[in-house]
């Protein structure tokens, strides 16, 4: 069967790239090498500006798929802070059930889906892509590959990977009934990311990140060693750990072709800062169709505008989240003497709640910050040394 579109991966950019595209009439199939509803490790933090970039396309879900979040706590070595957050700012929520909720949706924009449907491979062929599926060929005129961090998409049609600087290894405990009155941020066990604690409506989720690069250990015993130092966990009562890499945002890459598109963890769009991701792949996902929608209507010859958008839009965003974590993690001496004589890091996480201010205006504030406290930093040090 020839489709306008086929939209390979049905986490949050495939769906809704696939419900944005149905939407806007054309044919739509999507993709999905899982049984849906499937598995799909994640902390599960959404934030305000994600729910209110769904509302906006119309894409409906209902409120009891989320948990409210209204305390975080970040802890230091030596040192925690909270802060309240707003309601309606982070909300938590389980994958799986998010997932399944967004592929429901493309189904009720008219969207195809084919889950249990492994892409095995895509070639150009006349008119469009030939895409190869464990369950026969399908053919469409445009692809935009959704599926994931390790895309057959892109390897097929755009034919890079992420090296091991650019892309995190990340390990979670999923763990049923364990209340947490806040969600928990700790720094000190990771060199250039955070470990968190996550509370879900179900329980919670205990996880772990590190540049792949830099991980001189299995990310499962990083994961262990830091579970056993929250009070709250019994060790001997956790379930199996699970990993998944994560890519880091804010490194231009080819992410259009005349032809097809890739969208979320495909594309590289997560940020490096904070591990956002599902706001990035709803974004690029909805514009992904959007685009399509003006190739194939004839407004636009080729898909090639999408980069440009990509690059003016998402890309400055990303990288500055890239630089404040180069700057948060480049002495982290300094970084904690800021945590605890100012509210600067408990902004950048009340920032990244309310969506504003955006994150080239958080990374200004931080950098003019940084320097005027640091005479005072070097001064405590030397005092230190005397
Ligand atoms: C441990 C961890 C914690 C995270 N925590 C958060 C968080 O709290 N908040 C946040 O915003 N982000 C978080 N992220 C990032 C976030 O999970 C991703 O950025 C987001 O899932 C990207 O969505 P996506 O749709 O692009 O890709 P995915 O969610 O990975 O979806 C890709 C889909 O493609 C399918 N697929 C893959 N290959 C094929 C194939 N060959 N054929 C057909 N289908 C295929 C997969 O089965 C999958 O369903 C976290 C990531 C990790 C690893």
């Amino acid at each position: 069967m020839h489709y306008d579109v086929a939209v390979v991966g049905a986490g949050v950019a495939g769906s809704c790239a696939a419900f944005a595209a149905a939407k806007r009439g054309l044919s739509v199939v999507l993709l999905e090498k899982e049984a849906l509803p499937r598995y799909k490790l994640c902390g599960g933090a959404v934030t305000r500006k994600t729910m209110e970039l769904l509302a906006g396309e119309g894409i409906r879900l209902p409120a009891k798929l989320f948990h409210e979040v209204r305390k975080v706590r970040v802890k230091i070595p030596g040192a925690e802070r909270e802060i309240d957050i707003a309601e309606g700012d982070i909300l938590t929520t389980y994958r799986d059930v998010l997932d399944y909720a967004l592929a429901k949706e493309a189904d009720r924009a008219g969207a195809e889906v084919r889950d249990a449907t492994r892409v095995k491979g895509v070639k150009r062929g006349r008119g469009g892509y030939l895409i190869k599926t464990e369950c026969g060929d399908v053919s469409a005129k445009f692809v935009i590959g959704c599926d994931g961090v390790s895309s057959v998409v892109r390897k097929y049609l755009f034919g890079w990977r992420f090296p091991p600087g650019e892309v995190g290894v990340a390990a979670e405990y999923e763990v049923p009934g364990l209340s947490l009155d806040a969600m928990e941020i700790h720094f000190g066990h990771a060199s250039f990311s955070y470990t968190w604690a996550f509370p879900k409506a179900e329980g919670a989720t205990i996880g772990v990140a590190e540049l792949a690069s830099r991980l001189k250990e299995s990310i499962v015993s990083r994961l262990e060693s830091f579970a056993s130092t929250l009070p709250y966990v019994d060790p001997s009562a956790l379930p199996p750990a699970k990993a998944h890499l994560i890519p880091m945002g804010g490194i231009r890459r080819k992410v259009a072709s005349p032809r097809a598109l890739l969208a979320g963890d495909a594309a590289g769009f997560v940020d490096p800062l904070s591990g956002e991701g599902t706001y990035y792949a709803a974004l690029s996902g909805i514009k992904a169709a959007q685009f399509v929608n003006e190739a194939f209507n004839g407004k636009e010859e080729n898909l090639l505008a999408y980069q440009s958008f990509c690059d003016r839009e998402l890309l400055p965003e990303l990288r500055a989240m890239l630089y404040l974590g180069r700057l948060f993690y480049f002495n982290l001496d300094f970084s904690y003497h800021l945590f605890k004589n100012s509210d600067v890091l408990l902004s950048v996480i009340s920032a990244l709640g309310k969506g504003e201010p955006k994150p080239r205006e958080i990374l200004r504030r931080a950098i003019i910050y940084s320097l005027r406290s640091l005479p005072g930093y070097l001064a405590s040090r030397v005092g230190l040394l005397r």
